[in-house]
């Protein structure tokens, strides 16, 4: 049960007051769940922290501040179209009112809204310590340690990755997703993400290297059967069909950038 919460006036205060183990409280939308399994004694607010809120374009950077809500990032002129393809993710606009970026890489669920295309862009994370210390880690990396406590300042993503698409399957627009790819093209380097539910977001080098050589839709889904992860045959459907179905919407994205390059 969550029992006593501090309003942080800036991000260094905010990361000294959870260092002994607080939350923190974004936007809401995961601690206030019914069922969510975060549960803290003290949680610390980050929505009043202007240095938080902003979006700001650095270099070929674009900087997006932990307590911007998907809306506000929808609204941004700086925000890159393949992400706000994923910000949409988030079907219902009340939620995307209150959700923030940083509270949605935070709890990196095993159907994130934003993940794979995060993954698939190498987007990376400023963290700060309990002494106001930053350092910038790739999202990767950030996934596989998640240093707890940590204060996620700002999700920096690249402005123009080069073509990006991400689709997201699930039973309706506000079901929970059991699958999303996504696909980072830049000449002829490719980067393929999956978020999988029971699995997890993570990169597939085998089908990050089939999408750069161009392979067709019989390859991928051969590749997509062969990956080694542990994918749930469940109420969405089983584990051979949800592999199928990365396979060929993998090729399906392969196939309309070759349509669209063509034209
Ligand atoms: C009905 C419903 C369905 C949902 N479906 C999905 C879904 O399909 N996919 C999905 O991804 N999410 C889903 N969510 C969860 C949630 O809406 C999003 O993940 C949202 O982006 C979380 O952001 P928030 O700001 O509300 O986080 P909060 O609820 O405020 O915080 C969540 C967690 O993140 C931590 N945190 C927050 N901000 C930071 C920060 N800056 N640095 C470090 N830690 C931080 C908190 O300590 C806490 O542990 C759903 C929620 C609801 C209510």
């Amino acid at each position: 049960m969550d029992e006593r919460l501090v309003i942080a006036a800036s991000a260094q205060e905010a990361a000294k007051l959870a260092a002994s183990g607080a939350g923190y409280l974004a936007g809401g939308t995961e601690l206030n769940r019914l069922g969510s399994k975060l549960h803290y004694e003290k949680l610390v607010s980050i929505r009043r922290i202007a240095e938080l809120a902003k979006v700001e374009a650095k270099g070929d950077e674009v900087r997006i501040g932990a307590a911007v809500t998907f809306q506000d990032a929808l609204q941004s002129e700086l925000v890159p179209a393949y992400l706000k393809e994923a910000l949409l993710f988030m079907g219902s606009r009340t939620k995307r009112n209150m959700a923030t970026v940083g509270g949605n890489v935070a709890c990196w669920r095993d159907d994130s809204y934003l993940a794979a295309t995060l993954l698939a862009v190498g987007a990376s994370v400023e963290l700060m310590n309990e002494t106001g210390a930053t350092r910038r880690l790739g999202l990767e990396e950030w996934a596989a340690t998640q240093p707890e406590h940590r204060l996620v300042c700002r999700l920096i993503v690249p402005a123009k990755p080069g073509r990006v698409v991400s689709k997201r399957y699930a039973n309706t627009m506000e079901s929970l997703s059991y699958l999303v790819v996504s696909l980072c093209q830049d000449g002829d380097a490719a980067r393929v993400a999956l978020t999988v539910k029971g699995v997890g977001a993570f990169v597939s080098p085998e089908l990050s290297e089939a999408a750069a050589r161009g392979a067709g839709e019989d390859e991928l889904v051969e590749l997509a059967y062969g990956l080694d992860v542990a994918v749930p045959s469940d109420m969405y459907g089983s584990e051979r069909y949800k592999r199928y179905l990365a396979g060929v919407t993998l090729a399906r994205m392969l196939e309309d950038g070759g349509r669209d390059g063509a034209r």
